[in-house]
Order: structure tokens, then C-alpha cells, then sequence
């Protein structure tokens, strides 16, 4: 048997911006406090030398240790090695040579996880250091690549590696829901769309400003939480971390038109709160052109976006609607039915779906009818703001008949 030498394959720097030129109040140096020095707290994953007041350290190390129990569990790979973090929060109380010009230099603007091991057959021994501002987030962002690192030998694609850090570091616990940060929602809604094929478009280069970052945070935020789409991902993103490489279009193939419809809808409706498990797709209904004295039903949930309706209407042609049953649009509202409260909340509301794309909504309420403007499917939800919908309860029965009787 031979045996394999050790190889030293790393020695990787990943730097990593954060939005520091376009939020104000940075400048967070209390020159009168109490001079500090760094001093070194412990958790059970981390080892944190920092300037940062007791308890803020320890509020730190605990949101540390909680991103690194969700992402780890997600991965399937506990932790196994103490992750070692500089996280600076006032450059003045670090002493000169305490850190690298390099490192003080980055951790104005971000981080940087530096690491440094060898490999040998299915062996890894990596250490990653972390050095990072205290803005943002960044320790925990850093601290993502750090654990990646340390377990895996590699981050993967730079779209993944970031898309992932940035989840790392809105992941709140027990909530699915956008968590992301006002500024990363207005510069998404603002920008200029993009393209998943931009988003995972593999000439990226870590480092190249937090803008391309929000889009990477959304895409990975969109794929983890959606269920069309969570069983392609995550051992997509398995296989770049452990050597069994895939690529984005050859997991998502038979699923590229269905995937674009929907992430985009996520921009469209992008807010803090809103819960991408609640509006998934239902690609598989079945829909019909109703004919004859049986209507077309559906159950419609008051906690869900858009649900199909199993109708397919016909441009022009007219439609009646009839409700029953109660929904309520929070825990404390009165049940109201289809025709919604005095301000419209709870109204039953329609759209029309066709070749992915979406027309305008309409309302529709307890009974009535309207007319098709053009062919598509219709679907049907409660009328409540997209982050809302978690505390909402009931079901509604609609029924859907053509007015034109052949
Ligand atoms: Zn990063």
C-alpha cells in the first residue's frame, strides 16, 4: 500500500466587503471610553480576540454559535475544530503589531478568512483565522468561510460561497422569513434585475463589493427556503464543499424556467418578513376549462401567495364567482369572509398566470363575476400584505363557472 504524502494545497484569502461606503455611522470610536485593549473570550465553537466590551462579546459569541449550529446542521457536518476570530470593533485600541497592515487595512472595509493547511487523501488539516469588523455582521459572515475551511478544505464557487456567508449572517433561528437588512432590500428592489445565470456565473472573484453580494444572499435565501427547489440545492451545494462538483444548470436543467419565474417573483415582492415557504409554486395543478353545470372548486388558504384555482380561463369570456367560509389576516382580526374588512385586507383576490408571466391583480370577494382579459390560469389568494400572511388562518371554498353556456 502506498502511502500518500501530505499536500499542501491552501492558502486562501477571502476577502470580503461589506456595505460600509453606503450606510453612515461608522465612525463608532468612542475616544472618551475607558481605553480598551483586545482580550480573548470563549465559546464552544470559538476562540474571539476582540475589543469589544464584555457583554457585547458575549452577544456575539452566542449569535456565532447559533449561525454555526443552523449552517453546520444544514451542511450535515458538525464543527470539529475551535474557529479562531479577530473581530475589531475600534482599530485605536489594537496595539501597534497586534495585527498585519494588510489585516488593519481590511478590516476597516470587512473581513478576511485566511487559511492555511494540507490535505492528504480523504485527511484535512486546515486552520482558518478570521479577521473582521464588528459592522454588518461580518464575524459571522467570516466565520461561514472560517467553518467551510476548516471542515471541508474548500468554500465552493464564489456565487455559493458568498451567497451562503450572507445567509449565515441574517439566519435567525426557527425564522424562514427575510431577515436581511433594509439596505440589502432597497438595493436589490433598486438595481437593475439580474439573472440567475448572472447571479451563478462562475468568472465571479470573491471581493467584488457588497452589491453583488445582495444578489448572491437572495439567490442562496430563495433556493434553501423554497421547496421546489431545497432538494436540488442542498446537495448541489454538498458536492461543491466535498469534491462531487456539480454545476447550477446541470441541477436545475429540467427546471430553469420554473426556477427564473419564481426567484423573480421573490425580488418583485422582497420585504423584510416575507416567507418564500409560503408562496411556493404549485407547478403540478391541474386546471381546466370549465364546461357544463359542474363548476370548477378550490380551497383556498388564508397563510399562502397565490394558489391555484383549477380554472383556465378563456380571453373575453365571463366568470362566476362564489366564496364560502371565513379567513382571518391576524391572530387578534374578526373572521371575515371573502369580501375582506372595511379596508380591503382579506378580500378574496385573483390573477392570471401565462407562459411565466403574471398579469395585474384583481379583486374578487364573496360573489360576482369578471371577464377574462386574456387566456391563462387563474389563481386565488387572501388579500394581505406579502409579510404578513404567517399569522393568518382559514380556508375559503370558491367555486368557478363560465357564464357562457354552450
Ligand atoms: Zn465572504
Amino acid at each position: 500500500m502506498t502511502r500518500r504524502k501530505w499536500v499542501s494545497i491552501l492558502m486562501v484569502c477571502l476577502l470580503c466587503m461589506t456595505a460600509a461606503n453606503c450606510v453612515d455611522g461608522q465612525d463608532r470610536g468612542d475616544r472618551n471610553a475607558e481605553t480598551r485593549r483586545p482580550v480573548d473570550y470563549r465559546s464552544r465553537n470559538f476562540l474571539v480576540h476582540t475589543d469589544l466590551a464584555k457583554d457585547d462579546a458575549d452577544a456575539l459569541l452566542q449569535k456565532m454559535e447559533t449561525m454555526l449550529k443552523i449552517i453546520s446542521r444544514y451542511w450535515g457536518a458538525p464543527n470539529r475544530k475551535t474557529i479562531e476570530c479577530y473581530v475589531v470593533d475600534n482599530l485605536d485600541y489594537w496595539p501597534a503589531g497586534s495585527l498585519s497592515p494588510n489585516v488593519r487595512n481590511t478590516v476597516r472595509q470587512g473581513g478576511i478568512t485566511i487559511a492555511q493547511g494540507a490535505r492528504r487523501g480523504n485527511q484535512l488539516n486546515v486552520n482558518a483565522v478570521v479577521y473582521s469588523s464588528n459592522s454588518f455582521g461580518t464575524p459571522q459572515h467570516e466565520a461561514v468561510h472560517a467553518y467551510c475551511y476548516q471542515t471541508f478544505g474548500v468554500t465552493g464557487p464564489t456565487w455559493y460561497a458568498e451567497g451562503m456567508a450572507e445567509l449565515g449572517n441574517y439566519w435567525i433561528e426557527d425564522d424562514t422569513t427575510v431577515t436581511a437588512p433594509d439596505y440589502v432590500i432597497q438595493y436589490l428592489k433598486k438595481s437593475p434585475r439580474k439573472s440567475i445565470k448572472e447571479i451563478t456565473d462562475n468568472r465571479q472573484r470573491t471581493g467584488d463589493g457588497w452589491q453583488n453580494y445582495t444578489w448572491r444572499w437572495a439567490l442562496c435565501h430563495f433556493l434553501v427556503n423554497n421547496s421546489n427547489y431545497y432538494d436540488r440545492f442542498r446537495p448541489m451545494g454538498i458536492g461543491f464543499l466535498t469534491g462531487r462538483p456539480s454545476t447550477f444548470d446541470r441541477s436545475f436543467a429540467s427546471k430553469m424556467e420554473e426556477l427564473e419565474f419564481e426567484f423573480q417573483f421573490f425580488v418583485d415582492h422582497l420585504q423584510r418578513g416575507f416567507d418564500v415557504g409560503r408562496c411556493v409554486w404549485n407547478w403540478k395543478a391541474k386546471y381546466r376549462v370549465q364546461k357544463g353545470t359542474r363548476p370548477v372548486v378550490s380551497r383556498i388558504r388564508a397563510d399562502k401567495g397565490w394558489q391555484p384555482s383549477g380554472l383556465k380561463v378563456v380571453a373575453g369570456q365571463e366568470y362566476q364567482f362564489s366564496a364560502t367560509g371565513t379567513w382571518r389576516t391576524s391572530e387578534d382580526s374578526a373572521e371575515v369572509s371573502a369580501d375582506g374588512g372595511p379596508d380591503d385586507t382579506g378580500k378574496l383576490v385573483g390573477i392570471l398566470f401565462m407562459d411565466y408571466q403574471l398579469g395585474r391583480s384583481f379583486d374578487l370577494g364573496i360573489d360576482g363575476t369578471f371577464t377574462a382579459m386574456n387566456d391563462g390560469l387563474l389563481l386565488l389568494r387572501c388579500g394581505d400584505d406579502w409579510n404578513q400572511l404567517g399569522n393568518n388562518k382559514g380556508t375559503i371554498s370558491v367555486e368557478l363557472m363560465s357564464s357562457e353556456k354552450s
